[in-house]
């Protein structure tokens, strides 16, 4: 039988501990995100009985039922996957994080759209790390532009950086991604962005790497919940 999701949580847990002690970083500075996307309610449900409070998802329809399943718990919920402008409503509406902001047009009516008796969504600005014109996000070229747009903007606050790299197996490799995203982190508070701190960035298979970089959020999916089918 494979361990359960708590077995799972726990060894997660345990690993970014290590992680954290190996490279000098303060306990608990890496808040894990369980990236619950395609596994069901229930399974969620036990990770929160275990104690886990952040969740990932990227699919919106997937997420908004599953939010609503859940609306007895006191769930943090992160929207990480694309956005369409067309749903950014109801991320807005039911989100109190967005990892994948990557144009203004999204930051703009995520803006608009955050209802005003909700504390503002802390958006993440999602850039392109790997130099692949196939990846999603910004460049980081044109990253201080975006930043900047997001400026004085209502409802949302800019509050850091997130990265997908391109998988690559070597931890020398995964390093050299995440510290592109750290300096432009660094830089962006730099500039006078003082609440960009986070970075997220880190996942199942590189998220050793990205902690040794300094990520304050890794998104965990299979290494807790298991593979995905689809
Ligand atoms: C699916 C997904 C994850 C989790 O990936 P695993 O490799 O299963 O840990 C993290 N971040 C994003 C944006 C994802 O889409």
């Amino acid at each position: 039988m494979s361990p359960s999701v708590p077995e799972n949580l726990e060894k997660v847990l345990r690993q970014v501990s290590r992680f954290e002690k190996k490279c000098g970083r303060p306990k608990r500075s890496v808040q894990l995100i369980a990236v619950s996307k395609t596994h069901p309610p229930e399974k969620i449900r036990e990770a929160y009985q275990a104690g886990q409070r952040h969740f990932g998802e990227n699919y919106l329809q997937e997420a908004l039922d599953k939010i609503h399943a859940l609306s007895d718990l006191d769930i943090t919920w992160h929207y990480v996957g694309p956005i369409q402008s067309n749903k950014t409503r109801l991320i807005a509406e039911n989100f109190h994080w967005v990892h994948s902001v990557d144009r203004e047009k999204i930051a703009a009516r995520l803006s608009d759209q955050r209802p005003s008796a909700l504390p503002p969504l802390r958006i993440l600005l999602q850039a392109n790390i790997s130099e692949e014109s196939t990846k999603a996000g910004v460049s980081l070229r044109e990253l201080p532009e975006l930043a900047t747009s997001c400026r004085g903007k209502k409802g949302i606050v800019l509050s850091g950086l997130m990265a997908i790299p391109a998988p690559n197996k070597y931890f020398e490799q995964q390093s050299k991604a995440f510290r592109r995203l750290k300096l432009a982190r660094d830089q962006l508070q730099e500039q006078g962005f003082e609440h960009c701190r986070e970075l997220s960035m880190g996942m199942s298979s590189d998220y050793e790497a990205a902690v040794a970089e300094g990520a304050t959020m890794i998104r965990i999916g299979t290494d807790i919940f298991g593979p995905r089918n689809s």
